[in-house]
């Protein structure tokens, strides 16, 4: 398992759009090389979740980090997102050395596919639910800096 290359801002690929999934290639090798790929960088870069723009690949996958467990996500949506906001201090793998505040939606409802291509979702809040914004963020070629409020000297936190 290769540690992939992680683009960083101003790549502009990281501005695209990214493409959905076709359900029945969440089997085939390639996908499931690539996501056994991305958690490895992930790992080994210390994030907590890692969108496949990240690494160049221009598809609605996320891997993230549920309870230290990683989890793979295709074609992630989030919806029923919470009136109520949090403050939330991030950073990011294709962002190296930048740290901010970013508000985000305190609870949401998530849904997509996992790695077998089941439909996997349900209610998270807290750190989870962030992590999921930021991913899903990317997917949309959307960086945290885009949405930040106020900035920090340096965080934990790698999204
Ligand atoms: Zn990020």
């Amino acid at each position: 398992m290769p540690r992939l290359e992680v683009i960083k801002n101003p790549n502009p690929h990281l501005r695209r759009i990214a493409t959905p999934v076709a359900l029945d290639s969440i089997t085939s090798k390639t996908n499931q090389k690539l996501v056994d790929d991305m958690i490895l960088t992930m790992k080994k870069e210390n994030g907590v979740g890692l969108a496949a723009v990240q690494v160049d690949v221009n598809q609605r996958l996320i891997v993230v980090l549920d309870d230290d467990e990683p989890l793979a996500i295709f074609n992630p949506e989030l919806s029923n997102l919470s009136f109520a906001k949090v403050m939330s201090d991030e950073g990011c793998l294709s962002v190296p050395k930048v740290w901010g505040y970013v508000k985000r939606h305190r609870s949401l409802t998530w849904k997509g596919f996992d790695r077998e291509g089941k439909a996997i979702g349900g209610r998270a809040a807290g750190f989870f639910a962030i992590v999921l914004q930021h991913e899903v963020d990317h997917l949309n070629g959307i960086l945290f800096i885009d949405k930040v409020e106020s900035y920090l000297e340096t965080s934990n936190s790698q999204i």
